[in-house]
């Protein structure tokens, strides 16, 4: 049989890997969107390196857009059969993948201005609500652990991945001839230590591990002082300085941890009575689905949850959802806590609240989260003086903090560790996925040096054969 690696290869967006069997079956690991090859994603996008008809089998690791995001355009282009997935991740996709309609439909209207400029016919939007609710009849979803029959010669299973919720490492068995291949994606790896979810859970035993590296050569900063530092950060700005501390935040997960971070703070007698707004209805949504999926939660928080049922809302915590209620908080004066997204301030509400503030010197953006280098986000923690939003040039007097111990994938001790289930003689290969190629390279080092023999690093479209 083949593998072919069509996405985040020797890259860490876009993720899609491509199996097909001795019998010709078809079976697509993931269906990510790419969203880091700045002007060649659109064409990455558009372009499947497959017939989507020819596909009979589509499963999806988890909700995160770089894995599931193109999955409306693949059912557009003629997909047909089933979507597996948990049954949180489902949940999830209904209101990430609706979200990414709504911007897809924001972009295409963008790119045509400056078509039409160039004299160039335009574009449809990669997909829209519509093809997303087309995609969602085509899911099935799998609890983690139930061995489930593709056909009569494959099966798979589900573990928790730990990464954010419903993540699943994907564990096929294929019969080929009388010999049975198994072969592990592990999705995105989580952390031993999230505050939320469960450590990744350990797996079977697997021939090939498709595995990712995002952070293959680098250890996390401990999270035990984060708690102090969300705490420091809002005596400062909203006490001391009477400022609005403004924490831009990805909607699924990190929205979550920084307001559960906020609750122990309140529990514990420590937080002043300051508002805080969480500003971003995909947000909103996310926490809902959260809270219905509490037997995902890990020991401590479903403990912790015996004694504060909610741990996502606290008498001085709103959500708001209408557009109307995000504007008045730019008219307030008082101190307030505002999360919003999105994490990397490219998009979303959060760009009007750092527009309105990020000049007055007695606010501060605290950011709790990976930016890349070329986005608001990474210019702000670069110290620039000035940035641009909404085509305006602004000084930056607002203090800006960071805390970097927030992180939804593994470094490489906690993916080294997770890999330690496995008698590293039976593994016969490795391939490594969803990293830059520097950190991939530095992993495949450490995997080497603790014994793992064949470590490969697929390039964009290769095949191989096992
Ligand atoms: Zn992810």
């Amino acid at each position: 049989m083949q593998i072919q690696f069509l996405g985040a290869a020797r890259a860490v967006t876009g993720s899609k890997h491509l199996i097909t069997t001795q019998d010709g079956k078809k079976i697509l690991l993931d269906c990510g969107l790419f969203q880091d090859r700045g002007a060649d994603n659109n064409t990455l996008n558009r372009n499947f390196d497959f017939e989507p008809a020819e596909i009979d089998y589509l499963i999806l690791s988890h909700a995160h857009i770089d894995h599931s995001g193109n999955i409306p355009h693949l059912v557009k282009k003629g997909f047909k059969g089933v979507i597996y997935s948990t049954p949180a991740t489902y949940d999830l996709c209904e209101v990430m993948l609706a979200d990414s309609a709504f911007i897809q439909e924001q972009d295409v209207k963008y790119i045509n201005k400056r078509r039409r400029r160039e004299g160039r016919p335009a574009l449809e939007p990669l997909y829209t609500a519509e093809d997303v609710s087309d995609a969602l009849q085509l899911f099935k979803t799998i609890p983690y652990l139930e061995w489930t029959d593709l056909d009569k010669n494959s099966r798979f299973q589900f573990t928790d991945a730990g990464h954010i919720l419903g993540s699943a490492a994907v564990h096929l068995e294929i019969k080929e001839n009388d010999n049975t291949k198994r072969i592990t994606f592990t999705g995105d790896i989580g952390r031993p230590n999230d505050k939320i979810l469960p450590p990744p859970a350990f797996f079977p035993q697997a021939d090939y591990i498709i595995c990712e590296s995002t952070y293959g050569d680098r250890l996390h900063t401990s999270s035990e002082g984060a708690a102090q530092l969300l705490l420091d950060a809002v005596m400062d700005t909203c006490v001391r300085k009477q400022g609005k501390l403004i924490i831009p935040a990805f909607s699924l997960g990190r929205t979550q941890e920084v307001v559960y971070a906020l609750d122990r703070l309140v529990n514990a007698g420590l937080l002043p009575k300051v508002p805080v707004y969480v500003d971003s209805p995909l947000s909103i949504n996310a926490t809902d689905i959260m809270r219905k999926h509490r037997s995902l939660f890990n020991e401590a928080l479903q403990d912790y949850m015996d004694h504060d049922p909610d741990p996502f809302g606290f008498s001085n915590l709103h959500y708001l959802r209408k557009v109307q209620d995000s504007m008045q908080l730019n008219h307030k004066e008082e101190p307030c806590i505002i999360i919003s997204a999105s994490g990397m301030m490219e998009a979303g509400r959060i760009k009007h609240h750092l527009k309105n503030n990020i000049d007055s010197a007695k606010d501060t953006v605290l950011i709790v989260g990976y930016c890349s280098p070329n986005s608001l986000g990474g210019k702000l923690i670069a110290g620039e003086e000035t940035v641009r939003i909404f085509g305006e040039e602004l000084k930056v007097k607002a203090a800006i903090k960071v805390i970097d111990s927030y992180s939804a994938h593994g470094d490489y001790k906690e993916m080294l560790s997770y890999l330690s289930c496995q008698d590293k003689k039976k593994v016969r290969k490795i391939f490594l996925v969803h990293g830059d190629h520097g950190a991939q390279q530095a992993f495949k080092q450490r995997l080497v040096e603790v014994g793992y023999q064949n470590v490969a690093i697929p390039y964009h479209s290769e095949t191989v054969e096992i």
